[in-house]
């Protein structure tokens, strides 16, 4: 095990930021090379536990001559979004001096011009060098796994399509509940990474990579951080490591995955249509009707008809919930995963800001 510090120099005088990058070499060019990181938006820790324990894993497999594939780990992605603080509040979903989402905004290019990303850093700002450092790392790697969480949640990963269903080990490593097929229409890390790669060779735009991958993980909520099921996740990947000749050594046997894989466009954004307090009639995982309540608000607190019923519009899974119990207008509120389109107007690319 190898680690180093990347520095990024601050964008005042007097400070700067260390990304720790941990790295185990293979002992086989020709097994995959892997990357993995969390905490990209910097509040969001299952998948640092998760990366933590996994190194325990590999630590023992690297004594034992049992790393075959190059693995790069950056545990915790996001420096810069860990300092800030509102209050007394972590802002690590935000860069609060642009605005920017952490996980937007990424250099869409081919990886043929990997090089690139990293000529002449010192003209960005710190944000911009730490997505085109981890972006570098990612592009020297066969399969790439960003690790985030939703705020209360089922386990699920967002995947392009270009790597389903070969992905679908991944998926049931995890023991995923879903898995959304995203549009590749973002400038989100994984999406910059699959863009690199549909745009590998000059003029032409590849729709499926074998061999290739990534990912962005949804495991589970950003309170779920606990010992047992963070080791469980671990076992996970590297039973997932060990499935696709990365490691070797003891691991179960991976099954099938038993979960729905359904485009972005089956997803149902249940939203606030008035503000008020959220009372929610439905949890995480429980299978609802169309027509259902899902939640009361009350809007107008204490008066006769001062609450309203928000109803599921098509039949689904409830995938995952918001962990506050006030709503703004228009607020997201729940997202379930359908065997229909929405009729909602979706725009191409995330489903959130
Ligand atoms: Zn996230």
């Amino acid at each position: 095990m190898d680690i180093s510090d990347i520095i990024l120099p601050g964008d005042t005088p007097g400070t700067e930021w260390r990304l720790p990058v941990i790295r185990f070499k293979g002992s086989d060019p020709k097994a995959p090379k892997v990357y993995m990181q969390a905490a990209l938006h910097a509040g969001e820790l299952p998948g640092t536990a998760v990366l933590h324990f996994l190194c325990e894993h590999l630590r023992r497999a690297e004594a034992e001559g049992a790393i075959r594939g190059d693995i790069t780990i950056v545990p915790h992605a996001n420096p810069i979004g860990a300092a800030q603080a509102h209050f007394g509040d972590m802002q690590g979903r935000f860069d609060l001096g642009t605005r920017t989402n952490f996980n937007r905004d990424f250099p869409l290019i081919s990886v043929r011009d990997r090089e690139t990303l990293t000529d002449d850093l010192e003209r960005y700002p710190a944000v911009e060098q730490l997505k085109r450092q981890l972006l570098y790392m990612a592009l020297g790697a066969d399969l790439v796994l960003d690790l985030h969480c939703d705020d209360e949640s089922l386990q699920y990963a967002y995947i392009d399509d270009a790597f389903w269903p070969e992905a679908s080990d991944l998926a049931a490593a995890l023991d995923m509940a879903a898995v959304f097929l995203s549009d590749g229409e973002s400038s989100a890390f994984e999406e910059a990474v699959g863009h690199a790669l549909k745009h590998a060779l000059e003029g032409e735009r590849r729709t499926h990579l074998p061999g290739r991958l990534a990912v962005t993980l949804e495991l589970r909520g950003t309170r779920d951080v606990y010992p047992e099921m963070a080791k469980a996740d671990a076992q996970g990947l590297w039973n997932f490591l060990a499935g696709r000749g990365i490691v070797s050594g003891d691991a179960k046997p991976l099954g099938d995955f038993k979960g729905d894989a359904l485009p972005l466009d089956n997803i149902e954004m249940i939203r606030a249509p008035q503000p008020g307090a959220v009372l929610f009639h439905k949890s995480l995982g429980d299978r609802v009707q169309e027509g259902d309540v899902l939640a009361t608000i009350i809007t107008h607190p204490g008066r006769e008809n001062g609450s309203i019923e928000v109803r599921a519009p098509q039949a689904g899974l409830i995938v995952t919930r918001v962990s506050t119990r006030f709503a703004r207008r228009r607020a997201d509120l729940m997202k379930i995963l359908c065997s229909e389109k929405t009729r909602a107007n979706r725009k191409p690319g995330t489903l959130e800001d």
